[in-house]
């Protein structure tokens, strides 16, 4: 199996890749498929499989009655990398997170991942439950994504939980960490975000993705402090094409960043929805023909379920 590290380091062309989400629960993995399939003619690299935690419900029970239920609207994430690997021979890289796993339940996924032979992984602390709005590691898992990344390395060395577990299988994970050219929202300023993610590449990350951004100036800004600050892994920047007005308040929201005024004016314009995806895929193509240009080692695409934006921005670029 490939790693996703030697695909950056040994790649002369910008590479192309996508991220995926599993389906709602219920639902078919053909409508993943049929997502995935018209992008395989630019030959992705690797497609990402986010990991989507539990979240609270309270369903009615009659009368006042509500009773609390805990559920996950889009399990998956491993079964759909195997069968993504198995359908389009193509790598695919799982999300895990910390959020909701104790250490042990980490390793034995991990252990899960070795057996059916995916080496690639993205390495994530994962957002806090929805209903409770800190994030809140299980009493026996891991507060931050670098503890993480550790542990992952530690199997790498053939170094379990169970320090009476002598010669245990090395394993040979390339990791992958997320990256915010805008800062993560907790962080207090960009100098002490960028601290804990050295702290992750010095825990053994192999590259960083980063979190999408609608100004490349951001980007190139992000990764000259990434250097400054001793980062000298592969940074992989994240992209979105805008596809609905809704988006300009609901993509700040959720992904704490900005959205330039040229930007959000033209798409405010817009007399149909039509008009809004063309905006955003041309401002998609512009910011990704750019970022090839400056040599970026791959261009990273979120696809949030639809692929047809991400398929017009592919055709221009790969
Ligand atoms: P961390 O690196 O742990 O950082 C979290 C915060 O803590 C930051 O503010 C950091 O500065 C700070 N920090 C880190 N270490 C320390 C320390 N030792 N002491 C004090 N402060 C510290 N979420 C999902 O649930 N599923 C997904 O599939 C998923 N995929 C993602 C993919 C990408 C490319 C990106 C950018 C994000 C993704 N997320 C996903 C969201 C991510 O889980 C959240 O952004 C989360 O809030 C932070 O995760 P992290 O791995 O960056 O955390």
């Amino acid at each position: 199996m490939a790693k996703i590290i030697d695909f950056l380091n040994n790649s002369k062309e910008t590479l192309f890749s996508f991220e995926v989400l599993p389906p709602l629960k219920g639902q078919s993995i053909q409508d993943l498929f049929n997502h995935i399939e018209p992008l395989m003619e630019f030959n992705p690299s690797f497609i990402d499989v986010t990991y989507h935690r539990e979240e609270y419900v309270y369903k009615s029970r009659g009368g006042d009655l509500l009773e609390k239920q805990v559920v996950r609207k889009r399990p998956g994430t491993v079964g759909i990398c195997a069968a993504l690997m198995n359908r389009f021979k193509v790598e695919t890289v799982p999300h895990i997170i910390c959020g909701g796993f104790k250490k042990e339940e980490t390793e034995n996924a991990l252990i899960d991942l070795n057996f059916l032979g995916i080496e690639n992984l993205m390495a994530l602390r994962g957002d806090a439950i929805k209903s409770e709005g800190v994030f809140r590691p299980d009493s026996m898992g891991h507060h931050y994504a670098s503890e993480l990344v550790e542990q992952i390395t530690n199997m790498n060395h053939g170094v379990y939980l169970d320090q009476d577990l002598q010669q245990g299988v090395h394993t040979n994970f390339c990791i992958g960490v997320a990256g915010y050219p805008e800062k993560h929202f907790e962080a207090p300023n960009l100098s002490s975000d960028l601290k804990w993610l050295k702290h992750k590449v010095d825990q053994g990350a192999d590259y960083i993705v980063t979190q999408m951004f609608f100004n490349n100036q951001k980007f190139f800004e992000f990764v000259d402090l990434c250097r400054a600050n001793g980062i000298h892994v592969p940074i992989i920047p994240g992209l979105k094409p805008i596809t609905s007005q809704k988006q300009l308040s609901v993509l700040p929201s959720i992904f704490h960043v900005d959205i330039p005024d040229e930007l959000s004016s033209a798409v405010e314009e817009c007399k149909s929805l039509e008009e809004v995806k063309k905006i955003g895929v041309q401002w998609c193509i512009q910011q990704s023909k750019d970022l090839k240009d400056s040599g970026v080692p791959c261009l990273h695409y979120y696809s949030m379920g639809k692929s047809d934006s991400i398929y017009k921005v592919a055709k221009e670029l790969f």
